[in-house]
């Protein structure tokens, strides 16, 4: 008899704070691609971003664990925060991959922006090659692939297109790239810091407890 496999995604980020488009991505991720487990990987520091300015990490995991409290799929890792050598994405699914164990599929969660970027990563084919990814549209970002290597073009299931399957890789070394079009969210956590700034509602931008966390802690204010 087969054995079926457990599934396991990661979606890392800054989440500074996290907001209702990583909630709603969160959410279709675990539905669609019928996972066990999503884990937010809060970054430690995140390497290609300016480290100026980002709220503490145990706000950012807080706010996160508070906005997912319903999901029970759902979980904030703390395996980047507590990691001493603040590892880049490669780093951590490799850690993932060794804590999981054989017989379970590992995704690693990302939007539009980051997809576009990935050859700016540190190792992107290490990443590429390592794990399959989930790419979620974001309004103002186009969902390409022409910037991959040939290597990785041919991996692209386009699931936004009627008659692509959401096929799982046979093998445990063959990996996918798919391109989700389930959510359609403009929210960024750029757009809330400056409004909680400028002393403007974020009501409908964050999930509320976070809205109460952000407002009891005095997040973002300056
Ligand atoms: P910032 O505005 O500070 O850059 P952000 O809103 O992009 O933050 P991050 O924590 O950096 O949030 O995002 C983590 C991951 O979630 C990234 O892969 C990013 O592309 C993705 N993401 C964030 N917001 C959205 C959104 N509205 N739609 C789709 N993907 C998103």
């Amino acid at each position: 008899m087969m054995m079926e496999e457990r599934r396991i995604a990661a979606f890392g980020g800054t989440f500074d704070p996290v907001h209702t488009g990583h909630a709603e991505i969160v959410h279709t991720i675990v539905q669609n691609f019928g996972l066990d487990q999503l884990l937010i990987v809060p970054a430690h520091r995140p390497p290609h971003k300016d480290p100026r300015g980002i709220a503490d990490a145990y706000h950012r995991y807080t706010m996160a664990a508070l906005a997912t409290l319903e999901e029970p799929r759902v979980i904030v890792s703390t395996i980047e925060l507590e990691a001493p050598d603040h590892p880049y994405t490669f780093e951590t699914i490799e850690r993932l991959r060794s804590t999981v164990g054989a017989g379970t599929r590992l995704f690693f969660v990302m939007g539009a922006d980051s997809f576009q970027e990935i050859n700016t990563w540190r190792e992107p084919a290490r990443l590429l090659s390592s794990t399959d990814v989930i790419v979620v549209t974001r309004p103002g970002h186009d969902v390409k692939s022409s910037h991959l290597d040939d290597r990785f073009k041919c991996t692209v299931v386009d699931l936004r297109e009627s008659e692509a399957e959401l096929k799982m890789s046979e093998g445990a070394n063959d990996h996918h790239i798919y391109l989700t079009g389930y959510v359609n969210t403009s929210v960024s956590s750029t757009e809330i810091r400056q409004k909680v700034r400028d002393g403007e509602s974020i009501e409908g931008l964050v999930p509320p407890r976070v809205a109460d966390y952000i407002n009891k802690y005095e997040l973002y204010r300056c």
